[in-house]
């Protein structure tokens, strides 16, 4: 159904270039309009886990993937203190650590790859049922317009009205600091009100640094806000292990205020469809933004490559809905594992370390339906 189809897609992040690779390789005429002037990433990481590295594989990206990733060897619980609580074995599974500019990097290739038109430098002011307004007032048409725009997406807003989300009193710091001869394993060290998650990058020659603190003070939602390592070192100063020396190199920092964005009413109807952050924004605390981004991508096209535009939105609604659902709540309650404090904390921090004696691999069983689900196998 999608063969000559002309379809919209608003934004040029992780959703919006897999979107359009994905329904370009489907026949589809596809034009992405990005507001930045030119495709740049905040230096960054990210974990692709199995049900986002499916997706990529799928799209024919696969060998990009594993140019670009670090396969993950384990992710490893800490106390604060920097003794190790929990390691559980991921060497088995398709867990990707990658830069995010090398993920957009390979994006934006498949895109172009693939016959995409990317226009930079168009910012959308306005959204209607087969119409797009750009700043400027200038107009595009198309019976699909795709919301890939983000947090503050303006096909959200369209389709959802606006919807204000509240500050969690978390926020999170992001760094990059030169690499060092540490496993390329995914770290969590855990402390009361506070958890730094960091892994190596680039065959190592990087490290990424995430570290959330609960707090007061506002922040705002966005890479844009930078801060004073200082601040960091300071929030972290009671942690241990490798953290002290990692937060020593940290030179240039940002802050992002964390919010609870529910998930939208309407993800899709009137030719309008939103995916990724636009969709389902989610705290980070299990790393699934950028998979479930990856998830939607491959479940709307194959809906819009086997129906006509209403009845494969519909489709599209019923097979994310309560998958994005579950996925958000699931990192909201893991919030409450790494920043629990008193007698909580003391208890699950045991439970950790017996389950690191008996079965160091069941509290990842957990997680067998969010990490085992493949959507491009699925019916
Ligand atoms: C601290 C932190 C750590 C994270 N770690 C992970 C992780 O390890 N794994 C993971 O899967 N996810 C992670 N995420 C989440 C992940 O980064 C996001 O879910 C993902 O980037 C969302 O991609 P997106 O394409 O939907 O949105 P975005 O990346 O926000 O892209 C939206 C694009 O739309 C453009 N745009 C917006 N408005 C307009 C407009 N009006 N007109 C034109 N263009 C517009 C923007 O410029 C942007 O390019 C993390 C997030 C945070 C905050």
């Amino acid at each position: 159904m999608l063969i000559g189809q002309r379809v919209l897609i608003i934004g040029a992040g992780i959703a919006g270039l897999a979107a359009a690779r994905a329904l370009a390789m489907h026949g589809a005429q596809v034009t992405v309009l990005e507001q930045a002037p030119a495709i740049t990433e905040v230096g960054a990481g990210l974990q692709i886990s199995p049900n986002g590295a499916a997706v990529l594989r799928a799209l024919g990206l696969g060998k990009a993937l594993d140019a670009a990733g670090l396969p993950t060897q384990a992710v490893v619980l800490h106390h604060a203190g920097g003794r190790a609580l929990l390691q559980m074995d991921m060497s088995s599974r398709d867990y990707r650590l990658l830069h995010r500019a090398d993920l957009i990097g390979l994006l934006a290739a498949g895109a172009a790859e693939a016959g995409v038109t990317l226009r930079l430098g168009q910012t959308v002011v306005g959204v209607a049922p087969g119409v797009v307004t750009l700043e400027g007032g200038a107009t595009l048409a198309a019976p699909l317009v795709i919301g890939a725009d983000g947090v503050k997406s303006q096909v959200r807003q369209a389709l959802n009205g606006r919807v204000a989300p509240f500050f969690t009193r978390q926020v999170a710091w992001r760094a990059l600091v030169p690499g060092d001869a540490g496993p390329a394993c995914a770290q969590v060290f855990m402390g009361p009100g506070r958890h730094l998650v960091s892994y190596p990058l680039r065959a190592g020659t990087l490290r990424n640094i995430v570290a959330v603190e609960e707090r007061g003070d506002w922040a705002a939602e966005g890479w844009s806000q930078r801060d004073d390592p200082e601040n960091l070192r300071a929030a972290f100063a009671g942690f241990g292990g490798p953290v002290p020396g990692w937060l020593a190199q940290v030179q240039d920092v940002h802050l992002w205020g964390l919010f609870r964005h529910p998930v939208a009413r309407n993800m899709a109807r009137d030719g309008m469809a939103l995916i990724g952050d636009a969709a389902h924004p989610t705290l980070p605390f299990l790393a699934q933004g950028a998979n479930m981004a990856l998830e939607d991508v491959w479940v709307l096209a194959t809906c819009l490559a086997a129906h006509d535009i209403p009845t494969a939105l519909a489709a599209y609604v019923a097979r994310r809905t309560p998958r994005v659902t579950r996925i958000v709540q699931a990192a909201n309650a893991n919030a409450r594992v790494y920043h629990a404090r008193g007698l909580r904390r003391a208890a699950l921090h045991t439970a950790f370390r017996a389950a690191n004696l008996i079965a160091p691999n069941l509290p990842l069983s957990r997680f067998d339906w969010l990490y085992g689900h493949d959507v491009t196998r699925a019916p």
